[in-house]
C-alpha cells in the first residue's frame, strides 16, 4: 500500500486549508519531510491519501518584523534562521537552536514549523521559542487564530494543531530589546542525530546590574514544552552574575525532574546536567546584555 497517492503544492493558505477540507481528514500537511516521512515509512503515522506540501505557499517561508514582534513563517527552514540577521541580532537563542538540529542537508528542508507541530517537547527550536514566550498562528478552514505557545502541546508528539485539517501558518514573539539578551545550549551524544539529551535556553533582561526579567526553558523535563517558573522567580531581582545563578541551583533541581530515557541519558545524568545548562546559558546571555555582543562570530554563517 502506498504511503500517500496525491501530492500537492498549493499556492496560498486559503488553497491549503481547502484542499484539506476536500480530503476530509485523509490528507495531511508536509514541509521539510523530515519527521513525517520517517513516520510513515516506519509505521509510526498512517498512510493517507494526500500530502499537502506547504513550503511553496506565498508569504510562509519569511522573516519579518511587525512592530515589536518578529514574525517567521512556518515554512521558514533552520538554514533561514541561522542565517537571518535579524534573528542573531534579536532572538540569538531561537539561531543558536536551529544551528545544531541536524546536519546542513537537515538544517536546509526541515521547518520551524514542523519542529513545533511534531509537538516532541525537547525539540531545539521549540525550547528556544518556550523561552522567548512564542504564540502561534493557526489556519483551518474556519478562519486563523493566534493561541500561546504552550497550549498546542498536548503531550509527547500530541499537537492540538489537527494537521489533516489545521495548518501552522507563523509564530511570532517579542524581540530581544536594550537591556536582553537570549541564550541556547544543548548536551548531545557525539553520534546523536535527533533529540539532545539536554536543551536549555534563556532570556534576560538586565537593569542596574540586576536581573529584572528572566525566562528559563529546559527540555526534556516533562511531557511537554517546560518553564522553569520557580527558579525565575527566584532569580528575579538578583544580582546578575554567577553568584546568583548558583544560589539557583537548588530551585532548579527541585522543580526539574527528567526521567530515564533508554536511548539518551539516565535522570540521575540529566540532573547533573542542569545546573551546567544554567550557568552556561543564563550565564551567555547576561554577558551578552553586558558586552552588548549578542551573537557569535561561529553562528552567522554555517
Ligand atoms: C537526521 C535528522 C536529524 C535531526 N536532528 C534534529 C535535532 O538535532 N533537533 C531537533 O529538534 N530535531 C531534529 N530532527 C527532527 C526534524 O528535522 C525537525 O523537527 C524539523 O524541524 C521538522 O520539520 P519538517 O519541516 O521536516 O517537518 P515535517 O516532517 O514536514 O512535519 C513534521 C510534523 O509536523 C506536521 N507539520 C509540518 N508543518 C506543518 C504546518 N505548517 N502546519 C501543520 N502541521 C505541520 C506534519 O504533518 C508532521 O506531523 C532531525 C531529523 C533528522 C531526520
Amino acid at each position: 500500500m502506498p504511503l500517500w497517492n496525491d501530492y500537492h503544492l498549493p499556492l496560498s493558505v486559503d488553497e491549503a486549508v481547502g484542499l484539506l477540507a476536500r480530503y476530509d481528514g485523509k490528507a495531511r500537511v508536509v514541509a521539510g519531510g523530515t519527521d513525517l516521512i520517517l513516520d510513515l515509512r516506519q509505521g509510526h503515522a498512517p498512510p493517507v491519501e494526500a500530502l499537502i506540501d506547504v513550503t511553496r505557499i506565498i508569504g510562509l517561508n519569511e522573516i519579518r518584523e511587525a512592530a515589536d514582534f518578529i514574525v517567521i513563517g512556518a515554512g521558514v527552514t533552520h538554514s533561514q534562521i541561522v542565517e537571518s540577521q535579524l534573528l542573531q541580532q534579536k532572538a540569538t537563542a531561537l539561531v543558536e537552536a536551529s544551528y545544531v538540529v541536524g546536519g546542513p542537508q537537515v538544517r536546509n528542508v526541515a521547518t520551524l514549523g514542523g519542529n513545533v507541530a511534531h509537538a516532541l517537547p525537547a525539540a531545539d527550536g521549540t525550547t528556544a521559542l518556550n523561552a522567548l514566550d512564542a504564540e502561534v498562528e493557526v489556519a483551518s478552514f474556519s478562519g486563523r487564530r493566534w493561541i500561546p505557545f504552550t497550549s498546542l502541546f498536548l503531550g509527547p508528539g500530541k499537537s492540538a494543531i489537527d494537521s489533516t485539517r489545521e495548518i501552522l501558518t507563523a509564530l511570532r514573539f517579542k524581540a530581544t530589546g536594550e537591556n536582553e539578551a537570549s541564550a541556547f545550549s544543548r548536551i548531545m551524544r557525539p553520534q546523536g542525530v535527533a533529540l539532545p539529551i539536554m536543551n536549555f535556553a534563556a532570556k534576560v533582561r538586565v537593569l542596574d546590574q540586576q536581573i529584572e526579567k528572566v525566562a528559563l526553558a529546559v527540555a526534556p523535563v516533562a511531557p511537554t514544552p517546560f518553564r522553569c517558573q520557580q527558579t525565575e522567580a527566584f532569580l528575579t531581582g538578583k544580582p546578575a552574575n554567577f553568584e546568583s545563578i548558583d544560589g539557583a541551583v537548588a530551585v532548579l533541581l527541585s522543580e526539574c525532574k527528567p526521567r530515564t530515557s533508554p536511548h539518551r541519558a539516565t535522570g540521575a545524568y540529566r540532573q547533573e546536567v542542569l545546573p551546567v545548562l544554567l550557568r552556561r546559558t543564563l550565564g551567555k546571555a547576561i554577558e551578552r546584555v553586558k558586552t552588548g555582543e549578542v551573537m557569535p562570530e561561529i553562528y552567522k554563517v554555517e
